[in-house]
């Protein structure tokens, strides 16, 4: 397996990661299921509120991953701040889990708990490093704002990802952003939520994330995660790999790994 090939299939799954990315199998690794009852409130969460600042108009191209869809974010003018994080952090992308079914596919789970999907907004810390690329080597490089998908109505901001599709079926295949997507809209109504720090849940699964997880979920409709379902995990110009998922972009999720030593606060109740 090079490190292009890995997956969510039997044959390049995450439990085969650890085998070219090592750090797969530290101790700071995500995603984990948030034990309610293990929370600690932290008043330094509530005396510094989280806030975001984001530039809909620099939404620019969706592209199909092989893993998933991902939009890529002209950073300038967006700002994480507040909370956790001691530093600013600046939107890179956000990108979606989801299963095969809706009973599952999201990455973290609540009390065992799974959702049928999230939605990660990527950032970076732009007061200590140049890129993005750069911050994801360090421990406080990174923000994501972990939001859970649950079935329900139709989400009008996903909606303008689902009407993309159909260009990007294809790993490889990427295409412009038409109408503006707005990254807030993609947050639920409350802001309640837990903290831990972890890991990218991809390759290289590096030990650099400040995680912030709503602990209220969005709405998705059924019709909505069934056209992230038909997204391909291989090039228009290769074979289908024939698969148990059928060449399909499904079941793209981590399983949860140990919290262990780790401190799991949170900030308000839903
Ligand atoms: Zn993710």
């Amino acid at each position: 397996m090079s490190a292009v090939e890995w997956g969510y299939n039997e044959s390049n799954g995450p439990s085969t990661w650890v085998k070219n990315f090592p750090t797969a199998a530290g101790s700071r690794q995500s995603p984990v299921d948030i034990v309610t009852s293990l929370a600690t409130s932290d008043t330094s969460l509530t005396s510094k509120p989280l806030n975001w600042k984001y530039v809909p108009e620099n939404t620019r191209e969706i592209i199909n991953t092989g893993h998933g869809w991902r939009v890529d974010v002209k950073g300038e003018g967006s700002e994480l701040i507040g909370g956790p994080l001691e530093d600013s952090y600046r939107l890179q992308q956000f990108h979606c889990h989801w299963g095969f079914q809706s009973d599952k596919g999201s990455e973290h789970t609540v009390d065992g708990q799974p959702f049928a999907g999230e939605l990660h907004l990527v950032h970076w810390n732009k007061n200590k490093y140049a890129n993005c690329g750069e911050a994801a080597a360090f421990a406080d490089g990174l923000a994501v704002l972990g939001v859970l998908l649950k079935v329900g109505k139709e989400n009008p901001e996903l909606q303008k990802i689902v009407e993309h599709i159909p260009s990007i079926y294809h790993r490889g295949q990427k295409t412009a952003i038409k109408e503006p997507i707005d990254p807030a809209k993609l947050l639920p109504g409350t802001f309640s939520y837990w903290t831990y720090l972890g890991s990218l849940t991809t390759p290289p699964c590096s030990e650099s994330v400040t995680w912030i997880l709503f602990k209220e979920p969005i709405e998705v409709s059924e019709e909505q995660l069934s056209a992230f379902r038909s997204l391909r995990c291989y090039k228009p110009e290769e074979a289908c790999p024939c698969d148990e998922l059928e060449g399909l972009v499904i079941n793209n999720y981590r399983p949860p790994l140990p919290l262990g030593n780790r401190e799991l606060r949170e900030c308000g109740s839903v």
